[in-house]
């Protein structure tokens, strides 16, 4: 098995227990990576700060991605730490729920703006702060969804907004490579988190995905943990601007 020994990490986007982000951290922790966790602010950090120490997390901080000042310490702190880093896991998404509970041509510029600069650029602005810290290449993460590409009930305006994701993914991933940086979007079928709670009728979406998918079983956050760790690994060295299906095979049925 692929080992992640001596790998430094830094995971952003746990909320709780069922975050997916919790689920990558507890699979490259489990490979032996060292971690660096972030919580998105003081309601949130009673927590995240356990789970962060149950994982032994080196760093913890907190991190809105809008406020810049916030991100440029976490990679002040990673580089005065570490000195480098070597996987980045950008787990994070938002909207407005006026904006996102309706038609995706109703949703207003302001809405729109805000879901792409949280959900998207601030994956951008992340690849660009490790850059330097990842001399010797390095893995970035981001987490997408099926709707990006068909339109999926429901998902409204989050579908354009993970569809600009997957193609920064792609541009990323092309201008970092000959630096063996990889740059990657895992796309895991639905799972019961707090930010799948702000979907409107979600259930549906989760009985649709068992009765569908190929193997009939839902997606965990322990799968997807899996494939983060594997992307991560250097098994995974000439792997990179791929939208990863973590769907029991859900996306190739029609
Ligand atoms: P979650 O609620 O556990 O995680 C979402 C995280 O985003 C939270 O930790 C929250 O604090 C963080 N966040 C929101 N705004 C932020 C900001 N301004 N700065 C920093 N962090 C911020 O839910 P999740 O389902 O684990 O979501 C993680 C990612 O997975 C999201 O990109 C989501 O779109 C994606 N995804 C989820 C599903 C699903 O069904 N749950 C499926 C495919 C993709």
């Amino acid at each position: 098995m692929f080992s992640l020994q001596g790998q430094k990490a830094l995971i952003v986007g746990i909320a709780n227990e069922n975050s997916i982000a919790y689920g990558c951290a507890q699979a490259l922790r489990a490979q032996g990576a060292d971690l660096a966790v972030t919580w998105l602010n003081a309601k949130a950090e009673p927590y995240v700060r356990p789970l962060a120490e149950a994982l032994g997390a080196e760093i913890m901080m907190p991190l809105d991605v809008s406020d810049p000042d916030q991100l440029g310490a976490v990679f002040d702190e990673i580089g005065a730490r570490w000195g480098r880093l070597d996987t980045l896991l950008h787990s994070i998404a938002f909207a407005p729920r006026d904006d996102l509970h309706g038609r995706v041509i109703d949703c207003s510029a302001a809405g729109f703006a805000q879901a792409m600069d949280i959900s998207v650029h601030s994956f951008l602005r992340m690849i660009k702060l490790a850059e330097p810290l990842m001399p010797h290449g390095g893995t970035c993460l981001s987490v997408s969804f099926f709707g990006a590409s068909r339109v999926v009930h429901h998902y409204n305006m989050m579908g354009p907004v993970k569809a600009a994701l997957e193609s920064s993914v792609r541009y990323a991933a092309a201008e970092l490579g000959e630096k063996g940086i990889r740059v990657h979007a895992l796309s895991p079928g639905p799972l019961a988190t707090r930010a799948a709670s702000g979907i409107s009728h979600f259930d549906e979406l989760l009985s649709v995905a068992a009765q569908r998918a190929p193997t009939h079983q839902l997606t965990t956050i322990a799968d997807v943990g899996a494939m983060a760790a594997f992307l991560a690994s250097p098994e995974a060295r000439n792997l990179t601007g791929g939208v990863h299906d973590i769907d029991g095979g859900y996306s190739i049925t029609a």
